[in-house]
């Protein structure tokens, strides 16, 4: 790594980063969709394949978890409006927001109740389809669901799956296999909550716990595996199958904006904030809108103050060559699913002409819009999901982010803009736990610990 200082002199917002304090990062590498797709290894083509498998799954998703029944056995979430909210923004921070803004409750995703149940699944969903091909379980236009078949079921169960995780990925890896009959191993960092492990637990899951952050339960995962030829390993920083996963949200949130009549062009822009840790989910789901939407949607990443590993890697262009611990920040949050040190390369190459930015939150902040959607909206969201909420709060007032609307010709646009902050998880958290968070969002407001 070089020097902090030269890396300050190339990336002077590196500065606050360091001191841990709240910024908002425009991506000055960002290109026109065309120039960024020249020479991209990933294109919607790959993106309507995984749609394709998830279709053919979709039988057998019923058949397990007929809570899916209502939506044929697809896993997709609810888009709706919440304009008390966006008075709340108004009201208690100043926000001055234009727009409609909704929620995208990645929140309550069946199975995982995660936006991981996106992802995730789909990759266990590929790596079952790939065991089914090879070994030929199913028989010329036979339908997917006869994979619940016990004899099918005791097939996979020769077949171990690893995962490293914070919490929320083992969540939906683990559910999804252990459904399926395999053996799976998930070996949870430190960060990870106690009820997330309980719950992996009674599904059968071997839950392993590390003391170390996630890049250990990662390393640890992955070289146990690969001592066992019958052992898949889901590689969170690397994968094109869980990208392509999450990137299929793409043409389905367009469908969802045209069942609410809502029209995204150059006059109607639309605006994306997703919480980030390794960078797997907010880059699969950016890439998945970028194609469908093109250069009208403009995608920025939230991330918390102790753990902004892909502003960092992008800001620097080092990607997964520095740590948020390299500039002297801990990586600890409470937002457990975003404490992540290092990002991933492969996310960091792909979203290096297309991010629109990013913004930093402090854990204080991520209670308080808890407590701000529960009572306006009566939604809950865990707190790693929350933070995407900075965002659509600072775009308009932010100077480096009012700066990237006046160079795009956007400021004149804003009144029709669309802001969709995307909830990423909270509906599997246990009542007690939620009580706990809102109790915490309480005392914080009492102390004024509030920023
Ligand atoms: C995993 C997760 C994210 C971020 O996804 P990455 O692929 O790690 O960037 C955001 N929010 C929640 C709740 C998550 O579990």
């Amino acid at each position: 790594m070089e020097n902090l200082e030269a890396l300050i002199r190339k990336a002077p917002v590196l500065e606050l980063v360091r001191q841990a304090q709240e910024v908002a990062w425009v991506n000055s590498e960002k290109t026109c969709m065309a120039e960024s797709m020249r020479g991209c290894e990933l294109g919607q083509d790959d993106i309507d394949e995984a749609e394709a498998r998830l279709l053919r799954f979709a039988p057998l998703i019923q058949r397990y978890f007929p809570e899916t029944q209502p939506q044929n056995g697809l896993i997709e979430s609810p888009l709706v409006e919440i304009s008390a909210m966006k008075k709340r923004f108004r009201q208690n921070y100043g926000s001055s927001l234009v727009g409609r803004l909704l929620l995208k409750e990645d929140s309550h995703l069946a199975i995982a109740g995660s936006v991981k149940a996106r992802g995730g699944i789909y990759e266990v969903l590929k790596h079952t389809e790939d065991l089914v091909v090879e070994h030929q379980l199913l028989g010329q236009g036979e339908s997917y669901d006869r994979l619940g078949d016990p004899e099918k079921k005791q097939f996979f169960g020769q077949y171990t799956i690893q995962v490293g995780s914070t919490g929320n990925l083992g969540l939906s890896i683990g559910i999804i296999s252990a459904v399926l009959g395999y053996h799976v191993v998930v070996h949870m960092s430190a960060d990870a909550k106690q009820w997330k492990k309980d719950l992996l637990r009674r599904y059968g899951v071997d839950v392993r716990e590390y003391q170390g952050d996630y890049g250990e339960a990662v390393k640890n995962g992955r070289a146990l595996s690969d001592l066992d030829p019958k052992s898949y390993f889901v590689d969170d920083e690397n994968s094109r199958n869980l990208f392509l996963g999450y990137a299929v949200a793409g043409k389905r949130l367009k469908k969802q904006l045209e069942e609410l009549k809502i029209t995204v062009d150059a006059e109607r822009p639309l605006f994306v904030y997703i919480p980030c840790g390794v960078g797997g989910a907010p880059g699969g789901i950016s890439f998945g809108l970028k194609q469908v939407f093109g250069d009208h949607v403009h995608c920025f990443f939230v991330e918390p103050v102790q753990a902004p590993c892909m502003l960092l890697g992008m800001a620097t262009g080092l990607d997964n060559a520095i740590s948020v611990q390299d500039i002297g920040l801990s990586g600890e949050t409470q937002a457990d699913g975003l404490a992540v040190g290092r990002p991933s390369a492969f996310v960091g190459g792909i979203m290096r002409t297309m991010l629109s930015g990013e913004f930093t939150v402090e854990d204080a902040k991520l209670y308080r819009y808890m407590k701000d959607l529960m009572e306006t909206e009566h939604i809950f969201l865990e707190p790693s999901a929350c933070a995407a909420f900075q965002g659509a709060v600072c775009i308009n007032s932010e100077p480096e982010t009012k700066r990237y609307l006046e160079e795009h010709d956007l400021l004149s646009r804003m009144e029709h803009a669309v802001h969709i902050v995307w909830a990423t998880g909270g509906s599997l958290v246990p009542q007690e736990i939620r009580e706990v968070y809102l109790n915490a969002a309480a005392a914080l407001e009492q102390d004024g610990g509030y920023v």
